[in-house]
């Protein structure tokens, strides 16, 4: 190895002394990663000259089943433009009550769009009953707002929202004239689950979930392990007028082909290692199970949460302090939040389950 490559080596391994396990948005890119990203074409995406930014766009509308893409600065600015390219001032979308593009992106779309969320309290796995949906859709009446666009979210708190369920979704969704959006931020962790339970590929699976939507928005910067960068998928339609919408927001990037390089590492490298990551955190719900004052809810892909009961409950604080200073890292005080990803291994997991086992005597 080169000094260059050392040092890139070094650099990306330097703080992995702490287990960070606060989410999957922490990796750092990897050695090889980072020589995609210095060896990367470039020109001004916004004169569409940038080959990597176009490559990286072909190559996520493909694997998607989508005509055309369009790389995005963040999953946040990715939402914002899909729901502002299918709305317009006075529209609304029927939405999740605790759903990202809602509850956590600073109401973009009401602040720069005026178009209204209708959120629904959605059930435990995620998904909006049809019926709810149906009632929400508003009579074409000069009173309401014209209800035009419905989003869901896959995975949701790490979970997989049923495929049955997205194809009675789709259909039902279409049947009403309602555009289907889905922020997938953590889609190839559902394709990925999907698959290692049915032993299919999860190329296929992502395109059956991709399918049962109009447009779809993606991560790169969570478990795929890029740096940043999001993309939003759609009819060419659709790509050219969220074109439009994400200029005004600011996202019309130059140089950006460094940044979608590393994307397409990603793509091509870190799909299917995903399954370690789901792995790694079937291992470390194991770990902790059994540990009196913590209900562990069973983890689908990389994410875990576990809920302190009883004399627990006290402790989170403490707990918190100690994981801290033992090195560990995470979020929560009552409801623990573990995720897994690119920059954790085995040793670290374990080491967490040690410290945890250990701070309840247990
Ligand atoms: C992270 C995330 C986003 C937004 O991504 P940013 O790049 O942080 O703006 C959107 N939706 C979901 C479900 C997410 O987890």
């Amino acid at each position: 190895m080169n000094s260059t490559a050392s040092s890139q080596m070094a650099n990306h391994l330097a703080t992995s002394a702490r287990v960070d396990l606060r989410s999957d948005t922490v990796t750092r890119p990897t050695a090889g990663m980072r020589e995609a990203m210095a060896k990367a074409l470039v020109g001004d995406d916004v004169y569409k000259d940038d080959p990597s930014v176009n490559e990286l766009q072909d190559k996520i509308a493909k694997m998607l089943g989508f005509e055309a893409a369009l790389f995005m600065s963040t999953g946040t600015q990715s939402n914002l433009c899909g729901i502002l390219s299918h709305c317009q001032r006075g529209d609304e979308f029927i939405v999740g009550q605790m759903a990202h593009c809602y509850r956590w992106e600073g109401g973009g779309a009401a602040v720069f769009g005026s178009v209204q969320p209708q959120p629904l309290t959605q059930q435990p796995d995620g998904s909006l009953l049809l019926s709810d949906i149906e009632s929400a859709i508003k009579p074409d009446d000069s009173h309401f707002a014209m209800t035009n666009m419905v989003a869901l979210e896959n995975t949701w708190g790490g979970q997989v929202l049923p495929q049955t369920y997205l194809n009675e979704f789709s259909a039902f969704a279409k049947q009403k004239g309602l555009a289907r959006h889905l922020d997938g931020a953590r889609l190839f962790n559902a394709a990925v689950a999907q698959a290692s339970a049915l032993g299919t590929s999860p190329y296929d699976e992502v395109k059956k979930i991709t399918q049962c939507f109009d447009s779809v928005s993606v991560c790169f910067s969570k478990g795929l392990g890029a740096p940043m960068g999001s993309a939003l998928c759609g009819t060419k339609e659709f790509i050219a007028k969220a074109h439009r919408v994400r200029k005004m927001a600011g996202g019309g990037l130059r140089q950006a082909g460094f940044m979608a390089a590393a994307a397409s590492y990603a793509l091509d490298h870190h799909v299917l290692r995903l399954a370690e990551d789901h792995q790694l955190m079937a291992h470390l719900a194991n770990g902790l199970s059994g540990i009196p004052g913590l209900q562990i809810e069973t983890p689908q892909t990389n994410i875990l949460f576990v809920n302190l009961v009883d004399g627990a409950k006290a402790k989170g604080a403490a707990l918190q302090a100690h994981l801290k200073q033992e090195g560990i890292d995470m979020t929560g005080l009552y409801r623990l939040r573990f995720v897994t990803h690119l920059d954790v291994d085995r040793a670290g997991v374990d080491r967490a389950i040690g410290v945890i086992r250990q701070f309840f005597n247990a």
